[in-house]
């Protein structure tokens, strides 16, 4: 296999985490006794790009069938993430009326509804359709299609050129990245912006954030690595901004190469801490793989304790990250029975590959566990404040990454 960027043979593994199912193929009730496709979970990072890359990726119309299950306005804090973002960026490009907004990947408008409700003319771009379904009945326009070259020119060629064009964690996610920033570089008028969203693979590293790689994350991204993906595309990178969102991300913000608008400080600032933090030495990538196995070891000793002493324990949040650190560490429902989510879509479905059932959150106030393990550890704040009830009877939280705690 060839690196999706540079073209360069792949060679060098940064982690290994055996067979898994797709991290989002929740299962039905009457579909847990049928067969289930594991594919391999396995990253290469390429030593001329240094983008980190899945091994070998399955379609993605299999991937993101129409029952995909995640809805973006389930979390108060993203939606306020999205609002607070909304404002700032309204303000810094002076966005108004004539302008015109795209969103890659809007979901059910969590984000475009706050440029609707200012009468900014704005187009979500949604292949799913349930959530464009939602975004629809909010008044969110919605176009049913997977992003890349061929839409953004069909959209430049009706005119649909954008002032600002956002990607809030779909750059990662996309299977053809150079594709997709070709896709950009076509979508965006002369003069236009573009931000993008995506967790920083240099917060990966330093957190051992193992869990967060799955299928349907393709590319585990440096700001070094994604500026020269955009300045293969014509494009430039012209600020850069550290979010705390998913574990930590980027924000980065992007113009076509020739935009007279110059570059900020905290491209450089950045791009020098990248290197000083190993990222362009292989040594840094070949150390993973050990701290992500002290992780996984370290969770599951202290499961196996839970049970052997009687206590109860409880999962929360059927995220994406927590498939693939459940189906790596062989976590069954003999160690963690059940898993409580806020999201309506998916109670009553089991997990993908453990087949720990899905329960709403409303069943911790008389099953009484000991222990609430929090998957998504990146809204463990959030999980601990809705669910501060369980202190009535001695109950404990405990997240894994990147270490093992108790709160
Ligand atoms: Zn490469």
């Amino acid at each position: 296999m060839n690196c999706r960027h540079c073209s360069t043979p792949l060679e060098h593994v940064f982690l290994d985490l055996g067979f898994a199912p797709p991290s989002n193929a929740y299962r039905q009730a009457e579909d847990i006794t049928k067969p289930e496709l594991y594919f391999p979970l396995k990253l290469y990072v390429c030593d001329h790009c240094w983008l980190v890359q899945t091994e070998d990726y399955v379609r993605a119309d299999e991937l993101f069938s129409s029952d995909y299950a995640y809805f973006s306005s389930v979390s108060q804090i993203w939606c306020d993430h999205a609002a607070r973002y909304v404002e700032m960026i309204i303000k810094r490009l002076s966005l108004g009326p004539k302008s015109f907004v795209v969103e890659i990947a809007s979901n059910d408008g969590y984000l475009l509804k706050n440029f609707v409700a200012r009468d900014i003319h704005c187009l979500g771009i949604e292949p799913t359709a349930s959530t464009a379904e939602a975004a629809e009945r909010i008044k969110v326009p919605v176009l049913r299609r997977f992003f890349g070259k061929q839409l953004a020119l069909e959209l430049a060629d009706e005119g649909k050129q954008a002032d600002l064009i956002i990607g809030n964690n779909v750059y990662a996610h996309v299977p053809d990245i150079n594709d997709f920033t070709a896709g950009l570089k076509a979508a965006l008028k002369p003069g236009g912006t573009i931000t993008l969203e995506f967790p920083h693979l240099m917060r990966l590293i330093e957190d051992v954030q193992f869990d967060t790689v799955y299928h349907e994350h393709y590319s585990y991204l440096s700001l070094f690595t994604v500026e020269r993906i955009f300045e293969a595309a014509g494009l430039r990178i012209f600020d850069v901004e550290e979010l705390f969102t998913h574990g930590g991300s980027l924000r980065i913000y992007g113009c076509h190469a020739d935009d007279p608008r110059p570059s900020e400080d905290s491209v450089s600032t950045l791009l020098a801490r990248e290197d000083r933090q190993g990222l362009r030495v292989l040594t840094t990538y070949r150390a993973f793989q050990a701290k992500a196995d002290e992780v996984k070891d370290n969770l599951l000793g202290f499961l196996i304790e839970q049970k052997k002493q009687g206590k109860k324990v409880a999962a929360y949040g059927a995220a994406a990250k927590g498939n693939t650190l459940l189906n790596y560490a062989g976590i069954k429902p003999d160690l963690v029975p059940y898993v409580c989510d806020a999201a309506p879509s998916k109670q009553g479905k089991f997990l993908p590959g453990s087949h720990i059932p899905i329960l709403p959150p409303e069943v911790l106030r008389h099953r009484c566990p000991d222990m609430v393990f929090i998957l998504p550890w990146n809204i463990a704040q959030e999980v601990m404040q809705q669910n501060a009830f369980i202190r009535e009877w001695g109950g404990k939280f405990v997240t894994a990454v990147p270490n093992l705690k108790t709160f």
